[in-house]
């Protein structure tokens, strides 16, 4: 097997591998980086000869793992593209979405290689994806395979529990086995269940390492954290203040909608009190509904949508949105990049003491969310690098509700499945070195592998 990291760095950027195995290429995932622009955010495709690829599995439907698929498949022609059917779905509006976000970029900023990809361009890779459920062995010419069928390679996908249709997939090449795991969450969400991956022994694990500079604190249990988060919105309504809240659209912003349709049954927070969510994450709870029955999830009965009625607030109508007190504003980015609506939205809002901000999920160190949540209040907060920097005022707490596997959790299934070759990626250095450094020491059999942008590893 010959592996090849297409990710521009040893980062979460645009995540992209490559295999060859059993005389076939393979493609795993085709991100868009979450914060750089341009040519800058796609991953090294240029690195993979025109339609020498023979497949294309994604593992979910994030942009750093899908944002540049339609750019790939447009120099990989005769590639067919697998996914779960809810990413398949899910993929068909964020791509969609992003054609418009780069739209008014190339307005706005003037990039000139916006939009990488049209409209059209994304209905043709949705046209050529297949769905594939999960739990069933498939050939790379998508036919379905008997559970005992000789193949020589094949692929089957696993419950990731990381959000609707995320998947870890098992490649069978030759006797041996290969498996992504994508991003995954193996504790249950208030939407996601666990993930469900393959419990026997692995030949190769190339896995996400997300959070292995960060141990559970001593103690920590998602039911404290929610009931900790409850009370925390709950005296800041009481006080008479707002909250915002930056969540991504997909994943997170579903998480927050069951979670507080529990917490006003539980009487936690008032009946009908006002939340506000932005029309991309209104298009993804759609889907969330939807598809409630069909994907593995906690509580399919709860429509998400009905039970919390939010109101829909469109990119035009932020800036005469009132902030009033006792209302709850759940607004992507999660990172509060720039040009999203919670980034535009807290210019109005950091400077008022008696908001709040809360923080439920992962920001990259370096954009305005991941600034922001580290700092003091009275901090100089630069939103825009158009417009003057603003002081924060306003109240901030950072709570856990990681959509990814704590670094425990990991360990503790990477030592039960046994890999013998451990390939380390989506993940910051520090991250990335833990768990290089306790693999290695768990499994000394196991050869555990950081692998350089762009370098070639034989498997
Ligand atoms: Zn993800
Ligand atoms: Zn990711």
């Amino acid at each position: 097997m010959r592996f090849l990291n297409l990710t521009r760095r040893v980062e979460i950027g645009a995540n992209c591998y490559s295999l060859e195995t059993a005389g076939k290429r393979i493609v795993l995932d085709c991100g868009m980086h979450p914060r750089l622009e341009g040519t800058e955010g796609l991953p090294e495709i240029e690195a993979l000869e025109d339609d020498s690829v023979d497949a294309i599995l994604l593992s979910h439907a994030h942009q750093d793992h899908i944002g540049s698929i339609p750019v790939l498949m447009r120099r990989q022609s005769r590639a067919p593209l697998f996914a779960t059917d809810a990413t398949r779905q899910i993929g068909d509006v964020m791509l969609h979405n992003s054609v418009n976000v780069m739209m008014r970029m190339r307005e706005e900023k003037g990039i000139a290689s916006y939009p990488m990809f049209t409209h059209r361009e994304v209905e043709g890779v949705i046209k050529r994806c297949q769905p594939v459920p999960l739990r069933q062995r498939w050939s790379f010419d998508g036919e379905r395979l008997g559970a005992r069928e000789e193949a020589p390679l094949s692929f089957e996908f696993f419950d990731a529990g990381h959000i609707l249709g995320s998947a870890g997939v098992l490649i069978r090449s030759e006797g041996r086995s290969f498996f992504y795991t994508g991003d995954v969450n193996f504790t249950d969400q208030t939407i996601a269940r666990g993930a469900r991956f393959p419990e026997e022994p692995l030949d190769v694990l190339l896995m996400e390492t997300t959070r292995g500079d960060s141990p559970l604190p001593a103690g920590f249990s998602r039911a404290c954290e929610e009931a900790r988060f409850g009370e925390a919105i709950r005296q800041a309504l009481e006080r008479g203040g707002a909250v915002l809240i930056p969540v991504f659209a997909l994943g997170k912003t579903q998480e927050l909608l069951a979670m507080f349709a529990s917490m006003q049954a539980r009487g936690v927070l008032p009946p009908g009190v006002p939340v506000y969510i932005g029309g991309l994450s209104t298009k993804l709870t759609e889907l969330y509904d939807k598809l409630a029955c069909q994907s593995p999830r906690q509580h399919p009965e709860l429509p998400l949508l009905e039970a919390v009625a939010p109101f829909v607030v469109g990119g035009p109508d932020l800036d005469s949105l009132p902030i009033k007190g006792g209302r709850i504003y759940a607004f992507t980015s999660g990172m509060m990049t720039e040009n999203t609506l919670s980034n535009i939205f807290a210019s109005r809002f950091i400077s008022d003491p008696a908001n709040s901000l809360f923080f439920v999920g992962y920001a990259d160190p370096a954009s305005p969310g991941g600034v922001i949540r580290t700092g003091q209040p009275g901090d100089l907060i630069q939103l825009d690098s158009r417009r003057p920097a603003q002081k924060r005022e306003c109240a901030l707490d950072v709570f856990d509700f990681s959509a990814h596997a704590s670094r425990e959790s990991i360990r503790a299934w990477v030592n039960q499945v046994k890999p013998k070759k451990i390939v380390l990626s989506h993940g910051d250095p520090a991250a990335i070195d833990w768990f290089r450094d306790t693999l290695s020491t768990d499994l000394p059999g196991s050869e555990v592998i950081v692998p350089t942008p762009g370098e070639a590893v034989e498997l």
